[in-house]
Formats: structure tokens, sequence, C-alpha cells
């Protein structure tokens, strides 16, 4: 790199110019580092509607913390900083489960949730994952 000031040319893990003695501001990129890490994402999850008068409510779990119950047509947000997070939706002994990768590209990750019936009980099953 070089001296903003002089010019002149110095090792790039220089703190201070060696000729001019201008303090090299070195923390930009960690700065830009720190930004990125603490970078939120907005995680939206959608029960959309499938059954006339299901009432059972989804529980909605993230990292092991229950952040919601769903019913049919509600939907429950949450700020999730970047990185890897496990969500988990579940009902009376059923659930799925899914690893959300959190990239500082993305802005919002919409999830659409729908009870899927079977003969004796239902299960909650992500129909779609968006991001945005
Ligand atoms: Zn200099």
């Amino acid at each position: 790199m070089f001296c903003p000031k002089c010019g002149k040319e110095l090792p790039d893990s220089s703190n201070f110019c060696t000729a001019c003695g201008y303090k090299i501001e070195t923390n930009n990129t960690q700065q830009n580092l720190e930004n990125k890490n603490s970078k939120t994402v907005k995680v939206v999850i959608i029960r959309t509607k499938k059954l006339i008068g299901c009432g059972i409510a989804m529980k909605v779990h993230i990292d092991g913390n229950k952040i919601g119950s769903l019913k049919n047509s509600e939907s429950v947000e949450i700020d999730l900083p970047i990185g890897e997070h496990k969500l988990l939706i579940e009902t009376f002994g059923e659930f799925t489960d899914r690893v959300l990768n959190l990239t500082p590209d993305i802005n919002k990750v919409t999830i659409t949730v729908v009870m899927k019936m079977g003969l004796v009980s239902g299960s909650p099953t992500i129909e779609s994952v968006k991001t945005e």
C-alpha cells in the first residue's frame, strides 16, 4: 500500500507512514467485516391456509428457542444475524426442520409452511423458501 498523504510505498501491515508519520487507517476493512457480521436478515414464516377449521397451532423454533406459534394464515417474523440457523416447526409429535444459511447478500427470507394432512394426523411441511 501507499501512504495516502505522501505517497510512499509501505508494507501492508503499517500503522504509520515511516516517511511522514501519517496514521494509516487500517481498520476500514475490519470495520466492514464487523458491519457484515452484525447484519441481520428478516425471516418471515407464513402459514398458508390449506384446511378449513384446522386449529392445530404450529410452534416455530429457531436455534432451539420458541419464537411463536402459527395458526392458519398467521405469520411470525424475526431478525436473525448472518450465519446458520436451525428452523424447526412442530405440532404434536410431528415436525419439520431446515437449516437456514443466511449470507450477507440476503435481506429477507420468506418461508411458507402448510399443514399436510395424513390419515390420522397432520404434519407441518415447508412449502417454499424465498430469499430476496
Ligand atoms: Zn507518508
